[in-house]
């Protein structure tokens, strides 16, 4: 037995780092070979990130997000999850040092995803917040709620509007669908939930660096998608960059500023590196982990890394794949395939990437769909986005939760879970994180 009470198997070990899209989907390849499968993660669940915006909002309760790890693969008799973080990897003794004790492994895959990226802006780090988890995410709902409390209290009509105001860096898909979603708050939540505070000063700023919004989608899509935001009431500003952040007030690079209690930054993510596998010439931008066409990390033997904290370059995606669940997801499964053809001493397959698409969303019936083949917008790519998200989520319970939610929010205007169940105060990070486990 390991100290971590997993028991000697006459299966090879595959220990799994990380129980996002590309780990689960690995394990579940891998649930009825003969193979010991040994899935660690901090958390206990795998968290659903597309839909985060919607727990920051009211939209859905996090439990509607989140799935058990354990259940996604009960009753395989060679499947073993530990709760635990984990610190190094040994690879010359392939043993992993965690939190609650050592492990041996046969094959190692990374598939520990990615984190929010401050380019080492401290202010914007430590009075920003960030929304990449689900505690983060609870966080920015108490904080936004709990601004529109205490802007009913102030009669100084500049605190005031500073506490109505949202100020979201980075225009990709996270910025876009968190701005739409509060300009629909605004529209339809806030003058009934607040009669005697004058809410239509609130303003929902969204700053991308560059000259288009989505970015990663088509031209159409991001003509569009700005289109949406600018009839629902979002100020989008292109073409400056957010250079600090004092917690009340925005500098950029230009002469615009803002007077916001409330900064998201959704401008840029890095991978989660783990010591041991994080030496420079492992590592490429954004501390992605460099692998080759089997998932192999380049020069050390038996570990694989897929999904975000993976950078496999190919002719077609020189800079790695997107940082995106689909290709998590296909590469857990490619990778799963190939460790049974390495354990029957078979030759494995190259990964190919099959772009099915991009997309997303700017409110009710509006959203931005980019097809290999075609793209679409509005009513009909609106449904399609929900479909696909509903398809995606991992549990019946969280589907069926989260189509009736959406069906009721839909037919009432209403998202009913803004609710300061855990008050949050804006504070160093550090201390923050520390407090909140993120
Ligand atoms: C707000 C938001 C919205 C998004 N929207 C979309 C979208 O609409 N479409 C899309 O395709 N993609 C979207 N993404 C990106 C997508 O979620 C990621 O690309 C995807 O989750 C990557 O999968 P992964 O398996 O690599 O990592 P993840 O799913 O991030 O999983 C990593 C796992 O590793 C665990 N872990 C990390 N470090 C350790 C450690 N040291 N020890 C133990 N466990 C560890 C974590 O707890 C986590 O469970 C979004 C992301 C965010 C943040």
């Amino acid at each position: 037995m390991s100290r971590m009470n997993i028991p000697q198997s006459s299966y090879p070990r595959v220990v799994i780092v990380g129980g996002g899209f590309g780990g689960i989907a690995l394990a579940k390849k891998l649930s009825k070979k003969e193979a010991q499968v040994v899935l660690l993660d901090k958390h206990n669940y795998h968290n659903f990130q597309p839909l985060l915006y919607q727990v920051s909002t009211g939209g859905l309760e996090p439990d509607s997000i989140a799935y058990p790890i354990r259940k996604v693969l009960q009753g395989y008799p060679n499947f073993f999850f530990r709760l635990a973080q984990v610190q190094e990897v040994k690879t010359d003794t392939k043993r992993i040092k965690t939190n609650i004790g050592e492990i041996f492994f046969d094959y190692l895959v990374v598939a520990t995803g990615s984190e929010t990226n401050f380019f080492g802006n401290k202010g914007i780090e430590s009075k920003g917040m960030a929304m990449k988890t689900i505690p983060q995410s609870l966080n920015l709902r108490s904080l936004i709620l709990e601004n529109f409390e205490q802007a009913l209290l102030t009669d100084d009509l500049h605190e005031r509007d500073a506490l109505m105001n949202f100020v979201i860096v980075g225009g990709g898909p996270t910025g876009v669908e968190l701005a739409g979603a509060l300009a629909e708050i605004k529209k339809g939540i806030l003058p009934k939930d607040y009669p005697d505070l004058d809410t239509r000063r609130a303003q929902i700023n969204l700053v991308q660096s560059g000259d288009r919004i989505l970015p990663a989608m088509s031209r159409q899509a991001s003509e569009k998608a700005e289109k949406f935001l600018e009839n629902l009431g979002v100020n989008v500003w292109k073409n400056i960059r957010v250079t600090d952040y004092d917690g009340q007030k925005v500098s950029t690079d230009s002469n615009t500023e803002f007077k916001a209690e409330t900064l998201v930054w959704a401008a840029g993510v890095k991978a989660v590196c783990i010591k041991g596998l994080n030496a420079k010439e492992l590592l490429c931008k954004g501390d992605r982990i460099k692998v080759n066409q089997y998932h192999q990390v380049i020069g050390v033997e038996d570990v694989f890394a897929i999904g975000d904290v993976a950078q496999m370059e190919t002719d077609k995606f020189p800079h790695g794949h997107p940082m995106m669940a689909q290709p998590a997801i296909q590469q857990g499964r490619n990778l799963g395939d190939n460790l049974v053809r390495l354990m029957e001493n078979k030759p494995m397959n190259p990964f190919v990437y099959k772009d099915k698409g991009s997309m997303a969303t700017v409110g009710r019936n509006k959203a931005v769909v980019d097809m290999p083949k075609f793209r679409f917008q509005g009513v009909f790519a609106w449904f399609v986005w929900m479909f696909v998200h509903l398809y995606f989520l991992i549990g019946f319970r969280n589907r069926v939760v989260v189509f009736i939610n959406w069906v009721y929010n839909y037919i009432r205007f209403d998202r009913e879970a803004r609710l300061i169940i855990r008050p949050f105060k804006k504070q160093n990070r550090v201390e923050r994180d520390t407090l909140m486990q993120d």
